[in-house]
């Protein structure tokens, strides 16, 4: 065991559970069940693979107890029928022989329970409009209210006889149960609204009826929202004592949460923008209301930060959940003290949060390619040994030349800059994506670690080629930023992003941003934070299309704070002797600058692959070389490609 980390991994008796550690993996929806909720072998895979690297208690996502109507995504879990439990039964035996505890979350999604994946009208006790889906939910009258009270009942006895160790009621992020608890969503004028002791009955009626249907013995959890971050909504002035009524009902753990997909604060899942551990201070407080064990949520993807708030006293479980995504070893690295081969997870939340779920739909993780393939993406070694060639130091190269070394081949990089990183060297320059930076680190230590030769300051032509002589090449190359006309040359005050971040030129006070995407408002922010005036231009009428919710909120709210203008639906004409030319609905305007900067996109940069392709064996395109985008594709192609070479 790793000195320092022992507080980790001291047992806590809980209810009448012998947890055998302090971490919980915290609940997290994959939708890898089938589609009518039954578990899969790839979920069992996916748990098993964090179960035997030493977590205590694993909480399997949210689980619909009322299915379809209050499920929320669509291959949701579920429990509402017998016929569920013999593949939760499946699910809990193999995690058990893994090692760690189970629990089951079970859910009700409440007004958050689209209609376009449910087939019906959602449900709420209230007609309030849902700002995330904006749909009306049908009123649940009190008969309804004791068929939901007694399906999470069953929904207990069913993780029970399917030989979970507890469950974890879904009580918070604007789910049904935060539903009825704010005083924002609930407007009934019956004994289920009003008064705060009203507004607590469902959850402390459904507590009840699930102690009555397992006995006291069996583990009762629940997450509940302590700050809504919404004017008027729910606080730890109301929550501390909701809590506190729980625990007299017989609840054994609170894992304490906050955000709201409503709220234009803080959502339930915090970016890279928000520090870490950033919801702990609600365990903390929490802690003044109850004497059962509390666990912190939010952002706590080091481990050093995890033995802090056990040792300050501020919660007794640690909740982490995006780290076990990114790395299903977390803690099997912490106990044998390998920190630096944890594979960080950077807060992007585009690969686990930002899915489209048709293009992802399932579960994914920018930064680790296994996730939902813990069985078929394994690491085998070369069946003849290679001398290969890796051109490109980004993400995409990187991840290529670790597996390729890791596999057994002979790797070479080379990186025409004078460092590793490429794009992420740049992407983690703007306020707040900083954590960008630890992926570079990480990588770039692996594949020293696996002693691959680095070439820094190496520009590959096809004359290396010839006298290098490799057995596969892989080309990373990367790409170049898109200039405002085909073949211009840039004139002199107008920059590519890549070429402020890097601080390589002098810019004046007042600057035109071009590019509302991920790219121009993290320019337009880093030069904002700088003191100079900022003007974006944006051709939508928003800021960053492919930004997922909690990042782009962030991004928004910081453009404001720091002054930045923005100009929505405008198209940039260019820029003469000091004034920015564009059209605005057809109206041409003119705004004065001291220098324009360029985030209109990127274009593959794959001029060797054009050169050699056909003339040398075994070539393969990764990356930004075949179609720019982000680092979920870069990581994900170059693990692929360097387990066929
Ligand atoms: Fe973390 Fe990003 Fe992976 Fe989500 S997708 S687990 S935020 S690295």
């Amino acid at each position: 065991m790793m000195r320092g980390f022992e507080k980790l991994f001291e047992p806590i008796q809980v209810g009448n559970i012998l947890f055998k550690n302090r971490i919980v993996m915290a609940p997290m929806a994959t939708n890898f069940a089938t589609q009518d909720g039954f578990v899969t072998d790839q979920l069992i895979d996916y748990y098993v693979e964090r179960a035997k690297n030493h977590v205590g208690l694993i909480i399997v996502e949210s689980t619909c107890i009322d299915s379809p109507v209050g499920k929320n995504i669509a291959n949701e879990l579920c429990a509402d029928r017998d016929e569920y439990i013999s593949g939760l039964r499946r699910l809990t035996s193999a995690i058990h022989e893994a090692g760690a505890k189970v629990a089951l979350q079970l859910h009700h999604a409440g007004s958050l329970a689209k209609s376009s994946i449910t087939g019906m009208q959602p449900v709420s006790c209230s007609p309030v409009t849902s700002q995330v889906t904006g749909e009306i939910p049908k009123v649940l009258n009190i008969e309804e209210i004791d068929g939901i009270i007694e399906a999470f009942g069953e929904g207990v006895m069913r993780a029970k006889e399917a030989g979970m160790d507890g469950v974890d009621l879904h009580y918070s992020h604007g789910y049904l149960i935060t539903q009825f608890l704010s005083s924002l969503t609930n407007i009934r004028t019956d004994h289920y609204g009003g008064s705060l002791e009203n507004r607590a009955r469902f959850p402390l009626e459904i507590l009840r009826r699930c102690r009555q249907k397992v006995g006291r013995d069996y583990l009762i959890m629940c997450k509940l929202t302590i700050d809504q971050f919404i004017p008027g909504g729910l606080t730890l002035s109301e929550t501390g004592p909701v809590a506190k009524m729980l625990e007299g009902e017989g609840l054994d753990v609170i894992h304490a949460t906050a955000g709201d997909p409503n709220s234009l604060e803080s959502l339930p899942v915090p970016p890279m923008f928000s520090p870490r551990g950033c919801y702990v201070p609600f365990a903390e407080g929490l802690k003044r209301y109850v004497e059962i064990p509390v666990g912190a949520v939010g952002r706590i993807n080091e481990p050093e930060i995890a033995v802090k708030i056990l040792e300050e006293g501020k919660a007794d479980l640690i909740n982490i959940g995006r780290s076990f995504l990114a790395d299903a070893e977390f803690l099997t690295k912490v106990r044998e003290g390998r920190i630096k081969d944890i594979r960080p997870c950077i807060g992007c939340n585009q690969g686990c949060r930002g899915r489209d779920r048709t293009k992802y739909f399932t579960i994914h993780c920018s930064v680790n390619p296994e996730i939902g393939k813990e069985k078929t993406f394994q690491i085998r070694p070369a069946f003849q040994p290679k001398k290969v060639l890796i051109v490109g130091g980004g993400p995409a190269g990187m991840e290529a030349a670790k597996i390729a070394a890791l596999r057994g081949h002979n790797v070479t990089l080379c990186e025409k800059r004078g460092e590793l990183g490429g794009q992420l060297i740049f992407a983690a320059r703007p306020p707040g994506r900083e954590e960008i930076g630890n992926l570079t680190r990480y990588l770039s230590n692996q594949i020293m670690k696996l002693e691959v030769k680095i070439l820094l300051r190496k520009e590959v032509d096809f004359g290396f080629l010839q006298k290098f002589n490799p057995e596969a090449i892989i080309l990373a190359t990367g790409s170049t930023p898109i200039g405002f006309l085909e073949n211009e040359k840039l004139e002199s005050q107008l920059y590519f992003g890549h070429q402020v971040l890097s601080g390589e030129i002098e810019i004046g006070r007042k600057v035109v941003v071009i590019g509302g995407g991920s790219v121009g408002s993290g320019i337009a922010d880093f030069l904002a934070e700088r003191g100079h005036e900022v003007i974006l231009i944006l051709r939508r009428s928003d800021i960053g299309s492919k930004l997922e919710p909690s990042t782009k909120m962030v991004i928004k709210k910081r453009l404001q704070k720091n002054g930045v203008r923005i100009i929505q639906k405008a198209h940039f004409r260019g820029f003469i002797e000091g004034q920015v030319r564009m059209d605005r609905e057809g109206i041409e305007e003119y705004i004065d600058a001291d220098n324009v900067v360029l985030a209109i996109g990127a274009k593959p940069e794959n001029s060797l692959y054009q050169e050699i392709k056909g003339r040398w064996g075994n070539v393969y395109a990764i990356g930004d070389c075949v179609e720019p985008r982000g680092i979920l594709e870069a990581i994900s192609e170059g693990a692929t490609v360097a387990r066929i070479i």
